[in-house]
């Protein structure tokens, strides 16, 4: 290890001294941090508690988060809490589904299947996923479309490096842009961010009802659809809205981002769609110094999880910085890194999808 890597590291770990967890103990003296891992300027770690505990402990998370961040040379920090290893609940039971009754519109005719990207919480990488799956598809020889759903923080035209406005043909219908050849459309190119924000459900689902009703999408074999996170009313409207071919969770392998995978399971469950698999994201991580892959944060949740649920794993996504600076630039990886482990492991997920769709 370098030593400036060794000096971070120890500066970080003074700072923690500071940070009490609701036992009152410091977090380092409490034995549940796991080991802090620092890839370049940016710091990755996690805090071990049990399912219930989460709720509590959540200040601590965000009290040491903020710690950290203060530390000279951090940039960036990500802590997550993991219940990985107190315990595994059993997963809820998934109810019959209802007969199917999608509302059918005419601008979705020529499309022939259509998948969900889903996630039971924010930050587990579901719109990268989406983006590279997408590319990933088209790679194949398929054409694919895009739909950013994720009305609350619309992240395609960054991940695309998408700035114009989509022209309108007629009174109201938008014809979507072009990104590395797949056909995107987001509520980011019409509307910003901070308005899209302040949205309540029903303005939500009329955005989203809208971007697939007044949209050109023309001929497609796939359109994806980048869900908005979670598992609440907007997200089963939509899952219902449409006929979905079936629908891919992304998830990270704590145990306690598969807790929400779970429930997002079980709600396309309710409404009777399949679930292709579940992909896990920042699975593991490969030191740039010793090349060694680091399991930082239990790696291996979503294999047992897909397992316990009979649902196929797609893959496992590496934590790699490289992607997370392709996706800020919007250039994403499936494309303009087309060699690297990332791209091969988005690429094998998007033939395993398209075998699952018979596409
Ligand atoms: P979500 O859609 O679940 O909210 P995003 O796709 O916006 O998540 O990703 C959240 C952040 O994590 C982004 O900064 C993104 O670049 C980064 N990220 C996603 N996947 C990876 C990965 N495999 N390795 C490193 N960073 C990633």
């Amino acid at each position: 290890m370098s030593d400036a890597r060794a000096d971070l590291q120890a500066t970080i770990r003074a700072q923690l001294e500071r940070v009490r967890g609701p036992d009152g103990k410091p977090l380092t003296a409490s034995e549940r941090l796991s080991d802090i891992v620092v890839q370049g300027s940016r710091i990755y770690f996690f805090i071990a508690v049990s399912a219930g505990e989460a709720a509590a402990w959540e200040a601590t998370r965000k009290a040491a988060e903020q710690a950290v961040a203060a530390v000279e040379g951090v940039i960036s920090v990500t802590i997550s809490l993991s219940a990985e290893r107190h315990e595994a609940k059993a997963p809820p039971p998934v109810a019959a589904p209802p007969a199917a009754s999608p509302a059918s519109f005419p601008a979705l005719a020529e499309v022939r299947h259509i998948i969900a990207v889903a996630s039971g919480k924010g930050g587990v990488g579901k719109s990268t996923t989406a983006c590279n799956l997408a590319l990933g598809l088209a790679s194949l020889g398929l054409s694919v479309g895009i739909l950013d759903a994720d009305i609350y923080g619309p992240s395609m035209p960054k991940l695309f490096g998408l700035r114009a406005k989509p022209n309108v043909i007629g009174e109201k219908t938008l014809v979507p842009l072009d990104g590395f050849g797949v056909k995107v459309m987001s509520i980011g190119f019409v509307v910003d961010e901070a308005k899209a924000l302040v949205w309540r459900g029903p303005m939500v689902m009329g955005a989203i009802t809208q971007m697939l009703r007044d949209v050109a999408w023309g001929k497609l074999d796939v359109l994806v659809v980048d869900m908005p996170p979670g598992t609440g009313d907007a997200q089963l409207t939509m899952a219902q809205s449409v006929q979905l071919a079936g629908a891919v969770i992304v998830s990270t392998p704590q145990d306690l981002a598969l807790i929400d995978a779970r429930k997002g399971v079980a709600m396309f469950g309710q409404v009777g769609v399949p679930i292709l698999g579940l992909i896990e994201n920042m699975s593991y991580f490969v030191c740039d110094e010793c090349g060694k892959r680091h399991e930082i944060f239990a790696h291996g949740g979503a294999r047992r999880e897909a397992a316990r649920l009979g649902v196929p794993l797609l893959g496992e996504i590496a934590l790699d910085p490289m992607i997370r600076e392709r996706s800020d630039a919007g250039q994403p990886v499936v494309v303009m890194e087309p060699d690297s482990q990332a791209a091969q492991t988005y690429r094998e997920i998007a033939r395993r999808v398209m075998a699952a769709l018979g596409a």
